[in-house]
């Protein structure tokens, strides 16, 4: 279950409470300790942050309809963020060009197609010429495969061979790259299955060697707890400026990154979201913190829903069901109007944890959105009398001729019209079986 879940019990317990104090934030951050953890982020790196998280949480007060379990998501969420890194930092070229970039990494960490997305991104969106060398000559391999991906970039590639040393090769690039005036030279390493003191002494000699603007560290975000040992070993050989975090696109919640922003202190700069050459996207520290705590941005989406939900008209149907008097068309009407309000599914969709969104594609947004659109023009179609009393439409003896007057009215076919009111016969028969205050304490959880 989400942190989202699990949350949502404790705050049920806590609601009218005005202030987070130091009896009822404990399970709170019990809680999203656990959500830290099963996101991979390292033991060390929890335990600093709910510290931090603790000290900021005591005492803040619960504004508006927030219950104080919704604030405390939205202090961890905020200060996820900002550990992270809020804000866009580009690769830094502010250097006597060529400026170089050296990346480093684990092998597999996803260093060379790194090299060629970048490759990519320096000459398209910073309009670069960028010369690509890789320096790893214990994988004859790894220098084909850096030249096919530099291609495909739209760079060009600086050949070298395992009989050259590391430094032969650096120093050989900068000095064609200078001769033939390019604004950027990358620099691709050999990396190894684990970290090791030669490795460590190469990279660290091709540093002193080429003085790059900026020093890279390519991470794989699967790695989880272990990627706190890597970025620890690499910060240590090497002065970061900055991380890039691959395999973004796989299953894991993405802990890594806060393991490895608190350890190098370097800002995590882009992340890699596919395979392909184009598979970069800048680092967005605030999007990411909703996936590391698995539950998406639902601090907005509560305040969202809040605003979205009419709370008048809500008791007003509630009373109405009570009374027996029954869920009519206009009801329906109001509570289409009401998601448009909220700005629509789709941008409701964005808000919820990814895992339940990636559950609705966007094709079958589209095929709802669509389908309310319509809905809302067949109800519009209809005189108030009918939207009072369905059952006009539903049997009444003139319910065939009013069928075609609304179809004829919003541009649709009978079955579009048949469809809708069985829509609304079901939904009805659901909101029979919520009466009796159902509906009303589901809206108030919702808009907390
Ligand atoms: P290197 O040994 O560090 O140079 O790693 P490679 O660049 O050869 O990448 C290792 C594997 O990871 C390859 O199969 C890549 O296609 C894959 N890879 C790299 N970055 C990503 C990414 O962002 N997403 C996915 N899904 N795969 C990636």
């Amino acid at each position: 279950s989400t942190l989202t879940d699990r949350l949502s019990l404790l705050v049920k317990t806590m609601r009218g409470q005005a202030r987070i104090t130091e009896s009822n934030v404990q399970d709170m951050l019990r809680e999203v300790r656990m959500a830290l953890l099963e996101a991979d982020v390292a033991l060390p790196v929890v335990r600093d942050f709910i510290a931090r998280v603790k000290e900021k949480a005591l005492g803040a007060e619960v504004v508006g309809s927030l219950s104080p379990g919704q604030a405390l998501v939205g202090i961890v969420h905020k200060e996820l963020a900002a550990t992270m890194g809020e804000g866009v930092s580009d690769i830094n070229l502010a250097a006597q060009p060529p400026a170089v970039i050296l990346m480093a990494g684990l092998q597999g960490a996803g260093k060379t197609t790194t090299t060629a997305k970048l490759t990519k991104h320096l000459i398209e969106k910073r309009k670069k010429k960028v010369l690509t060398v890789s320096a790893d000559v214990y994988r004859p391999a790894a220098i084909e495969q850096l030249k096919t991906v530099t291609a495909q970039a739209g760079g060009e590639w600086f050949a070298s061979s395992p009989d050259q040393k590391p430094r032969e090769i650096a120093l050989a690039a900068l000095d064609y790259a200078k001769k033939h005036y390019f604004d950027v030279l990358l620099v691709d390493t050999a990396g190894r299955l684990a970290i090791d003191e030669a490795l460590m002494a190469e990279i660290k000699e091709l540093h002193a060697t080429l003085n790059p603007v900026e020093t890279l560290f390519v991470v794989d975000a699967m790695q989880g707890q272990d990627a706190i040992n890597t970025a620890r070993a690499f910060k240590e050989a090497l002065p970061l400026t900055g991380v890039i975090l691959t395999k973004l696109d796989g299953d894991s919640r993405g802990g890594a990154a806060l393991s490895v922003r608190q350890v190098t202190g370097a800002p995590i700069k882009f992340a890699g979201v596919s395979e392909k050459i184009d598979g970069l996207e800048v680092f967005d520290g605030e999007r990411h913190a909703g996936r590391v705590l698995g539950m998406g941005d639902i601090v907005a989406l509560v305040e969202e829903v809040s605003k979205g939900v009419d709370l008048a008209a809500a008791e007003k149907l509630a009373g109405k069901l009570k009374s027996g008097s029954g869920f009519d068309l206009n009801d329906f009407l109001a509570q289409i109007s009401s998601m448009k309000k909220m700005g629509g599914l789709s941008s409701l969709m964005d808000k919820l944890p990814t895992q339940m969104a990636a559950k609705a594609g966007q094709a079958d947004m589209d095929r709802a959105e669509r389908d309310m659109k319509r809905m809302e023009g067949i109800l519009n179609a209809m005189t108030a009398k009918e939207r009072r009393q369905p059952a006009l439409l539903m049997d009444g003896k003139s319910k065939a001729s009013r069928k075609r007057r609304i179809a004829a009215g919003a541009g649709v076919q009978i079955q579009d019209v048949n469809r809708l009111l069985n829509q609304f016969d079901q939904m009805q028969g659901m909101m029979k079986k919520m009466s009796g205050g159902g509906l009303m304490k589901m809206m108030k959880k919702m808009g907390g």
